[in-house]
C-alpha cells in the first residue's frame, strides 16, 4: 500500500518479481508505473507486445481500491482476467455478454472491495448514471486501452469512446492513463485533448522490436515454400497470413496433407469454429494457424515464433502490426514476407473499386510503400521504423536479411551513374519522367526544346526499358542517394551520398530482382530458355490438357514450350512463328499462352526479350497471312456483335463453333475494345465468377467451372476472365 509519500522502489520491484514473476522492466514500464502511482495522467504509445498491461496492472495491485480498465475487445477481456487471476490478482469484467445476475455479482464484489482489476467495455460508459454508480466505489485508477479509438484521425474510430471524456471530469483525483500501439503525432494530440488528460506524462516508445528478424523472399511456389520454411522451424508455433479465405483453406489443407498440424481462421468460418481454432493455437495443440488478417486482434499468445505473410500486405501499418504478434516473450522470432509482383494487380483491383478518389489515392500510395519495403536494398528495420517516424540509429541492425547479407545483391553503380549524370548535367532541375526520357533517348518535344538530346548521357540507357530506370530511381531515392524536392512538380537532386557514387568513390547496390532471366535460365534442345516462364506455361499446358482430356504433349511439346520461353511471343503472329504452333493450335491456345507470357513479362521487367525472330517452321509469309486472317475474322465477329447478335447466332451465321466466337470476343475484351460484358454474362453471375478468380492464385478456367457445378460455362468464365484481367491491369 502506498500513502502520500513518493512511491516505494522496493515495493515496485518486489511486486514485479513476486506477483508477475519478471526480473526487470521493459522500456518505459517503470516510469509509467511511477507516474500512475504519483497520480499523474499518462499517455503512452507502445508497440504491440511492449508490455502495456503491466503498466496498469502493477499499480492496480499496489493501490487501494479498484482499477478500471476500458478495453474494446470482449475476447481479450476474458483472457486478461484469466491471466490476472493466475497471478493472484482479483479481477472481473463487465460487458454486454453478461446476465443481470452475473453483473450484480460483480457489483457485490466491488462493494466488498474484492476486485483489483475491473475490465469494462466502452459502451457501458454511454449508459446514463453508470459513472455515478462507479463513483460509489473506491477507484484506484483508470486505464484506457486502444485509446486511438477515440480519434477520428485514427484507423479505428469508435464513437462509444467519446463518452470516456467524462472520466477525468467526474474523477478529478483518480489518475487516467491511455495506451495505444498506433498513433501518429496528430492522433496523439487528438487523444489527449478528447479524453481531457491533465498534463499527462507522455511516452512514445520506440517501435523497434529487437528480437524480430525481418526477411523478404521472392515468392515462386508459395505452398511448397511455406512447407519448406516450416520444416526448418519444426516445433515452433506461428501464424501464416494469406490474402483470401480460399487461399487460407487451400494452404491449411496443403499443410495438413504435408503432415503439419495446422488449422484455418477467417471471417467466413462460424464463430464457434473460429474460437475453437484460435483456442487450439493458443494452447499449442496445433503448430500453425493459417489466417486472413481477421486473425490477431485479441491474440496475446507470447510464444509465436514466426509470422509469415504469403501474400503482399495492403499497407505497412497492418504488416507491422501483424508481424508484431511474433516474439512477445522477447525471444527471437521470424517475420517473413513472400513477395511477388504478381500480387500487385490483385490488390490494385480492389483499390480500383474504391469510389472516393482521395481514399483511392491513399490506398495506392500505401500499396506502393509495401512494394518499396520488399523491393529495395534498405535495412528492413530502418525502413519500417522510418515509416512510423522513427529514425533507426546505425547502419546495420543485425537482424534483417539485408543487414545480415542473406540477400543477393547486384552492383548497379554504372546504371546509377547514368541516371545521376543526367540529373547533374541538366542542373538538377527536372523530374523523374524527363530524366528517364533523357537516358532512354526518347525523342520528345521537351527533350528537343531543351536541347537535352545533345548532352552526353542522352540515350546512354536505351538498352533497358523505362520500367528499369524508374525502379532504379526509386531504389536510389530509398537509399538516400537522391531526393525529390518541390511541390507539385518535384525535381531530382543528388545527395552527398549520391555524389560519391557519381564520382566513383562509392558503389551502388540493389537487390537482385525476383525471377530475372539470368538466374533462371535452363537449357533445352536449342539452347537457353527462361525456366520460370517454362514452369508457368507447363502448368497452363497441364490445365488445358486436363480440360481437353488429352496428354499435355499433345497440346504443345516441351520443345515448343522451350522455344516460346526463348522468344516470349506476345502477339498471335509472333506465336505462329514458333515451331509446333499451327493454325488450329494457335486459334485454340494462342491467346491463353500469350496472356501468361504478357503477365510474366509485366511482373518481371528485368527479363530481356531477344530481338531476333525464331526460325520459321514454315514459310513466314504464309503464316503471317494466315494469322492476319484470324485478325480479320475477329473483326468480323465484332461487327456482328455490335449489331446486338448473341454468341450462338454469330456462330450459326458464320458456321463456326460458339467457343471460337467466344474466344474472338475474349480477344476483343483484352484489347480493350468496347464490349458490354453484361450482355454476354448475367451481372450477378459475372460478379460471382470475378470474385472467385480474384480469390485464386491462377486465372485457370477449370476450377471456376468446377466450383460452379456446371452453372458457369467455359465461355462465360473465359469472357469474365478477360474482362476482369483487362480491368485490373489498366
Ligand atoms: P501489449 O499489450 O503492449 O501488446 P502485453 O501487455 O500483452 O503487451 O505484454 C506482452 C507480453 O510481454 C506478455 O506475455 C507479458 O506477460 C510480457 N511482459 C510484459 N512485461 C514484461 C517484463 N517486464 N518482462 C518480461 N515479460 C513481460
Ligand atoms: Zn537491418
Amino acid at each position: 500500500m502506498i500513502g502520500n509519500n513518493r512511491h516505494d522502489d522496493d515495493l515496485i520491484s518486489d511486486t514485479l518479481k513476486t506477483v508477475f514473476g519478471f526480473q526487470t522492466f521493459r522500456p518505459n514500464q517503470e516510469n509509467i508505473i511511477k507516474s500512475i502511482l504519483d497520480r499523474q495522467d499518462v499517455f503512452a504509445v507502445m508497440p504491440t507486445g511492449g508490455g502495456k498491461s503491466l503498466c496498469y496492472q502493477l499499480p492496480a495491485k499496489i493501490l487501494t481500491g479498484t482499477a478500471v480498465i476500458i478495453s474494446p475487445l470482449i475476447s481479450l477481456m476474458k483472457d486478461q482476467v484469466d491471466a490476472a487471476l493466475e497471478n493472484g490478482i482479483p479481477a472481473a469484467f463487465m460487458n454486454s455478454s453478461m446476465t443481470n445476475q452475473e453483473l450484480s455479482g460483480v457489483y457485490r464484489r466491488l462493494k466488498e472491495n474484492g476486485i483489483k482489476l475491473l475490465y469494462i467495455a466502452p459502451e457501458r460508459f454511454v449508459m446514463p448514471h453508470f459513472l455515478e454508480t462507479l463513483k460509489t466505489f473506491p477507484i484506484s485508477l483508470f486505464a484506457i486501452d486502444e485509446a486511438h479509438c477515440i480519434s477520428e484521425w485514427g484507423h479505428d474510430f469508435r464513437p462509444d469512446y467519446l463518452s470516456l471524456s467524462l472520466i477525468p471530469k467526474m474523477f478529478p483525483d483518480v489518475p487516467v492513463s491511455a495506451f495505444t500501439a498506433t498513433a501518429t503525432q496528430k492522433v496523439q494530440k487528438d487523444i489527449i485533448s478528447k479524453l481531457g488528460l491533465r498534463t499527462p506524462f507522455v511516452v512514445r516508445a520506440s517501435f523497434n522490436r529487437e528480437n524480430l528478424f525481418y526477411q523478404v523472399k521472392s515468392k515462386t511456389k508459395i505452398q511448397i515454400q511455406i512447407l519448406e520454411f516450416l520444416k526448418e522451424h519444426q516445433g515452433e508455433s506461428g501464424i501464416i497470413y494469406r490474402a483470401t479465405r480460399d487461399s487460407v483453406m487451400e494452404t491449411a489443407d496443403f499443410l495438413v496433407s504435408g503432415g503439419i498440424k495446422a488449422l484455418p481462421y477467417h471471417a467466413g468460418l462460424s464463430a464457434v469454429e473460429r474460437s475453437k481454432n484460435q483456442e487450439a493455437f493458443n494452447k499449442d495443440e496445433i503448430q500453425v494457424i493459417v489466417a486472413t488478417i481477421a486473425f490477431g486482434l485479441g491474440i496475446d499468445k507470447s510464444n509465436v515464433r514466426f509470422v509469415v505473410h504469403a501474400d503482399l500486405p495492403k499497407n505497412i501499418e497492418g504488416y507491422y502490426q501483424e508481424t508484431g504478434r511474433a516474439g512477445r516473450d522477447g525471444d527471437t522470432a521470424n517475420c517473413l514476407l513472400f513477395f511477388s509482383r504478381g500480387d500487385i494487380p490483385k490488390i490494385r483491383y480492389f483499390i480500383d473499386q474504391i469510389t472516393d478518389e482521395s481514399e483511392r489515392t491513399i490506398a495506392l500510395e500505401k500499396l506502393n510503400q509495401t512494394v518499396e519495403y520488399a523491393a529495395h536494398n534498405v535495412c528492413r528495420r530502418k525502413h519500417l521504423l522510418g515509416f512510423f517516424g522513427e529514425d533507426f540509429p546505425g547502419d546495420n541492425c543485425g537482424a534483417c536479411d539485408i543487414c545480415t547479407g542473406s540477400v543477393e545483391q547486384v552492383d548497379v553503380t554504372i546504371d546509377a551513374q547514368i541516371i545521376m549524370s543526367a540529373i547533374s548535367r541538366t542542373g538538377q532541375r527536372f523530374g523523374i519522367g524527363h530524366i528517364i526520357d533523357i537516358v532512354t533517348g526518347a525523342d520528345t518535344k521537351r527533350v528537343r526544346a531543351l536541347k537535352h538530346n545533345e548532352i552526353k548521357t542522352y540515350g546512354a540507357g536505351k538498352h533497358r526499358d523505362k520500367k528499369h530506370w524508374r525502379f532504379l530511381i526509386n531504389e536510389l531515392l530509398a537509399q538516400d542517394m537522391m531526393r525529390q524536392e518541390g511541390d507539385p512538380y518535384p525535381v531530382l537532386k543528388l545527395t552527398p551520398k549520391g555524389l560519391n557514387v557519381l564520382s566513383g568513390k562509392e558503389e551502388a547496390k540493389a537487390l537482385k530482382r525476383e525471377e530475372t532471366v539470368t538466374r533462371r535460365i535452363g537449357r533445352g534442345d536449342q539452347g537457353r530458355y527462361d525456366e520460370a516462364l517454362f514452369e508457368i506455361l507447363r502448368s497452363l499446358r497441364k490445365k488445358i490438357a486436363e480440360e481437353h482430356q488429352v496428354p499435355p504433349y499433345v497440346i504443345f511439346s516441351d520443345k515448343t514450350l522451350h522455344e516460346i520461353c526463348r522468344h516470349f511471343p506476345v502477339t498471335l503472329p509472333d506465336m505462329r512463328r514458333i515451331n509446333g504452333v499451327g493454325d488450329t493450335k494457335l486459334e485454340r491456345y494462342g491467346e491463353d499462352f500469350i496472356q501468361k507470357i504478357k503477365m510474366y513479362l509485366d511482373q518481371n521487367p528485368g527479363v530481356i526479350v531477344p530481338e531476333g525472330k525464331p526460325d520459321y517452321s514454315s514459310d513466314p509469309c504464309e503464316s503471317c497471312s494466315k494469322t492476319k486472317k484470324k485478325g480479320e475474322t475477329v473483326e468480323e465477329t465484332y461487327e456482328f456483335f455490335k449489331k446486338g447478335m448473341s454468341i450462338e447466332d454469330i456462330a450459326k451465321l458464320r458456321n463456326l463453333a460458339p467457343s471460337t466466337i467466344a474466344s474472338h470476343l475474349e480477344q476483343l475484351i483484352r484489347d480493350g475494345r468496347k464490349i458490354d460484358i453484361d450482355s454476354l454474362v448475367d451481372p450477378a453471375k459475372r460478379k460471382e465468377i470475378e470474385k472467385f478468380f480474384l480469390s485464386r492464385e491462377q486465372w485457370a478456367l477449370n476450377p471456376i467451372v468446377e466450383h460452379f457445378n456446371g452453372t458457369v460455362s467455359y465461355e462465360e468464365a473465359r469472357l469474365v476472365r478477360a474482362w476482369a484481367y483487362h480491368r485490373s491491369s489498366t
